[in-house]
């Protein structure tokens, strides 16, 4: 059988006219989906609480006490925490599906005779497909031909080890075929699709395709769990106060009634709802800034994120290749200039004639579109490359000289090829070329230096003086750029099975590229953003330790030569044990010539040396690093299927600076999270203090039960979920990350909840006492006092807006929804008490003007309150800032 990897370029494929019918015909290469609850059933959902169903049963009681106007209410308002429950949870989970719809498979077809990557949902059988490693097989596919290709096919058989694929194998049908949603994991391959979607051999057993779902945060997981138990501790207040109220002769009615409304208004029941929502609220946020979230939790873990290990290649820089010099083993140079043809390239040589220079040029730019699997491929009015950018770079190197790859591929038949690996480092291919088997090698400089025992001169090939190789290298890569060598060499003929790596012995190296890639212009910008938040960036590369550095200084790192490690010393380190290792990394911020396997350990290590670690990642090979590490950064477009199935987060546009952008996200989500605790559980806690104080003293109920029922509406309804809409402070980057184990209620949190709650609630308390000292009926004083506490919480709410900075200063048009939000609730609490038949059910009146006025001063008092904390936590800081400060110069 024909094993040889045959060019694209020697394939058709199906038309796009034929494939349009086929699709008609067999239908979209995709398995069905679960269909999404509907907002019936997220309504009924809401009901389904604990506190829902002593509500219920509230109402019932108040219908067997014939008291029909308490149950119509406690109707109404069932009825419209669900209404808003559901149509939270329903947008929130509307918009994460549509985030989760924004990762489209795709595949690489030959669809009249080009190549091109398409949606994988519109492949049909007959298609041919390109695989590479790293790729997804996206339908089931009988392999035309393989280049050392396997699959791991874990999915199907549960076996983890990859396996080996050959083009028409005879006898197992699976070595053969290689099956929808395995991985590619080396190799290349291409296939002509048998079976789509359904009919897959995946989807035969649909069970095992589990729809991926978000992963449940663990924060979220905390939060419910806290809701847990201030329900329980709310439930012991509530036991109390009703044994208090029996003592003092309240009816049980009453007391059971009050026991419901305080449940409902005290416990944060809204707040797991308002968590989802601010995490829905962050991805798309991170979705905005080119940043899709795979892993909820991963919204979280980059808000505290300490140390980025980013790539070089494409990530710091826009992965753009040219080729700008060509160094010939006798020290000539000859400069390529952009857009110009060979003629007009300056040769700077010592000694010989152009026209020598010109044939070693030839000989040079050979080696380089042999083992190469790009191609340029006439569109429209330009050039267009497709494939690897290195490989891209080299062959438009060789137009502008005159080689064309279709014509130097003609002359020289293909027997064999090793396609590119990133642990391999370089590339062959094995050519006919008379009696002998020619081979050309391209790749890193000193793999290709180990290999070769000769090199090319004007006068013919002589002894290798690798030194002198070396130190042009090393010039080259100074200067940034990426550096790759040439090789050529002569064999015996042998079977195509048998040639590979051991072939690669005894060649004549035939001298050394150099190749420009632009930073990226966003990435000092966010280098230095990255040192003002106190997060340390490290570079981890396959490239050359002169090269990563100097682009790494032109990003703005700051950095000595010490601090440049290499992949051989950390092995070596690692040898040594893990202490070796951690003392190395701990030190090290560019991280070159590391093979792919490495970047788990150095990960592991950054994370036993206290950081808390984003690494990016791309190829194949990247997918342990990704999964282990805190966040694993996946590269949208350069990416593999593997790797971005990895991954927590994928970058839209592989730019580093979008990771920044995310953590910034991430800060800002979190602190809403805080935002909601905060005010959520401060205005719970001061409703029950204000019965806890007010009971025992000996005074009547401060509220009635449907009062607080009412008092949950119009301070919870939807305040929660317009302040987890909170848009960034603008200092986010201007502080260190937050210790990812510290709590949210940490000192700060606690303090302020103790100093809010002891306002609100003691001054509810002193209220209703003062009134009803004054002589005030209780109905007069309740009303009033209720009318403080919605003041007080609305007031809360502004004051959550921000954890540092003076709510005086905060745009109130920053979040209209918040703003209108409690404009709307305390209209409402107004017209209730105007409207009859609501004030008559809610026992309200209106409040009289003078009122009003000591009530607002009143409750302006939380402002003052909140205002001196958050003034003493400035300070703290400022002083916690300039101890830091003064701790690293001495
Ligand atoms: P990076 O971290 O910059 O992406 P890679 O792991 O992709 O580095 O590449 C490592 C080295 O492998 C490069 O420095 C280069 O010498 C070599 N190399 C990269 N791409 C190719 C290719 N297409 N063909 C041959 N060699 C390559
Ligand atoms: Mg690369």
């Amino acid at each position: 059988m024909n094993t040889t990897f045959e060019p694209p370029s020697g394939l058709c494929g199906l038309s796009e006219a034929e494939a349009r019918e086929r699709l008609d015909r067999y239908g979209q290469n995709a398995l069905p989906e679960p269909r999404p609850p509907s907002i019936l059933r997220v309504f009924l959902r809401q009901f389904l609480s604990p506190l829902i169903y002593i509500l219920i049963a509230a109402a019932l009681v108040s219908i067997a006490l014939s008291d029909v106007k308490d149950a119509f209410f406690i109707g109404i308002v069932l009825l419209l925490n669900g209404i808003i429950g559901a149509t939270q949870e329903f947008s929130a989970g509307r918009a994460a599906a549509a985030l989760r719809g924004l990762e489209v498979p795709q595949a690489t077809v030959i669809r009249d005779g080009v190549p091109r990557v398409i949606d994988a949902r519109v492949l049909v059988p007959g298609d041919l497909v390109l695989l590479e490693a790293g790729s997804r097989v996206p339908a089931d596919m009988r392999l035309g031909s393989v280049e050392d290709l396997q699959c791991d096919e874990a999915l199907l058989t549960g076996e983890s080890l990859p396996v080996r694929k050959d083009a028409g194998a005879d006898g197992s049908e699976g070595r053969a075929t290689a099956f929808a949603g395995t991985m590619v994991t080396r190799g290349r391959g291409i296939g002509e699709v048998v079976a789509t979607g359904p009919a897959t051999k995946v989807g035969g057993i649909a069970a095992l395709v589990a729809a991926r779902d978000l992963s449940r945060p663990p924060l979220l997981i905390r939060m419910e769990r806290f809701a847990r138990t201030i329900a329980l501790s709310v439930g012991l207040a509530m036991v109390a106060l009703v044994l208090i109220g029996l003592l003092r002769d309240l009816g049980l009615h009453q007391l059971f009634l009050l026991a419901v409304g305080l449940a409902v208004s005290a416990i944060p029941e809204g707040l797991p709802v308002a968590i989802s929502v601010t995490l829905a609220i962050g991805m798309r946020r991170m979705a905005g800034v080119n940043v899709i979230v795979r892993n909820m939790p991963a919204i979280e873990a980059l808000g505290s994120c300490t140390m980025i290990a980013t790539d070089k290649t494409g990530t710091l820089t826009l992965n753009e290749l040219t080729v700008t010099e060509v160094r010939l083993p006798d020290g000539t140079i000859v400069l390529f200039e952009a857009g110009r043809d060979l003629d007009a390239c300056a040769v700077h040589s010592p000694t010989v004639a152009t026209q020598a220079v010109r044939e070693r040029i030839a000989d040079l730019l050979r080696a380089a579109a042999l083992p190469n699997e790009g191609r340029l491929v006439l569109d429209g009015d330009g050039w267009r490359g497709v494939g690897d950018t290195v490989d891209i770079a080299l062959l438009s190197a060789a137009r502008k000289a005159g080689l064309a790859q279709e014509a130097i591929a003609r002359d020289h038949p293909l027997i064999a090829r090793i396609p590119y690996e990133p642990d391999l480092k370089y590339a062959a291919s094995f050519h006919h070329g008379g009696d002998r088997v020619r081979t050309f090698v391209k790749g890193a400089p000193e793999t290709l230096i180990a290999m070769a025992d000769r090199m090319a001169t004007a006068t013919g090939a002589i002894a290798i003086d690798r030194a002198v190789l070396m130190a042009q290298q090393a010039d080259l890569a100074g200067r940034g750029l990426r550096v790759l060598a040439f090789a050529e060499g002569e064999i015996e003929p042998a079977s195509q099975e048998e040639l590979g790596h051991r072939h690669l012995v005894d060649l004549v190296f035939l001298g050394l590229a150099g190749m420009h890639d632009p930073l990226r212009a966003e990435v000092p910008g966010a280098v230095q953003a990255c040192r003002r938040a106190g997060i340390e960036v490290a570079v981890v590369t396959g490239d050359d330790p002169r090269t990563a550095a100097a682009i790494a200084r032109e990003a703005g790192l700051t950095f000595d030569d010490s601090q440049v490690v290499t992949g051989d010393s950390l092995r070596q380190a690692e040898a040594e044990g893990d202490d070796a290792l951690d003392a190395l990394t701990r030190l090290a911020s560019i991280f070159a010539r590391v093979e792919p396997a490495q970047k788990l350990s150095i990960v592991l290590s950054m994370a036993r040396n206290g950081h808390f670690v984003a690494v990016t990642g791309d190829g194949a090979n990247d997918a342990p690093a990704l999964k282990h590490a805190h966040v694993g950064v996946a590269m949208g477009k350069r990416g593999t299927d593997i790797a971005r199935e990895s991954a927590d987060i994928i970058l839209t546009d592989d730019n580093f600076a979008s990771i920044v952008a995310g953590i910034r996200e991430g800060r800002v989500s979190y602190a809403n999270i805080r935002k909601v605790v905060f005010m959520t559980v401060s205005t719970g806690a001061a409703e029950v203090l204000l019965f806890l104080l007010a009971l025992p003293f000996g005074l009547p109920m401060p509220l009635m039960p449907l009062q607080l029922l009412w008092l949950n509406l119009v301070t919870n309804g939807i305040q929660d979920v317009a302040l987890a809409a909170e848009g960034a402070e603008g200092d986010e980057l201007d502080r260190p990350p937050r210790a990812p184990k510290e709590p949210i209620f940490n000192g700060v949190m606690m303090r302020r909840l103790a100093i809010s709650t002891l306002v609100m609630g003691g001054g509810g308390f002193v209220a209703f006492w003062w009134l009803l000292n004054l002589g005030r009926s209780e109905f007069e004083a309740r009303n009033i006092v209720l009318l403080l506490i919605v003041l007080f919480e609305n007031f809360q709410t502004l004051n959550a807006r921000s954890e540092n900075h003076s709510v005086f200063r905060l745009d109130l048009a920053a979040n209209p929804l918040l703003v209108s939000g409690i404009v709307a609730a305390q209209a409402l609490h107004v017209a209730a008490m105007h409207v009859p038949v609501m004030a008559e059910t809610l026992d309200l009146a209106p409040v009289a003007l003078a009122d009003w006025l000591v009530l607002l001063s009143l409750a302006a008092s939380i402002f003052l309150a909140v205002e001196f904390d958050k003034w003493l936590s400035r300070r703290a800081a400022i002083a916690g800032d300039s101890d830091e400060v003064a701790g690293n110069t001495s």
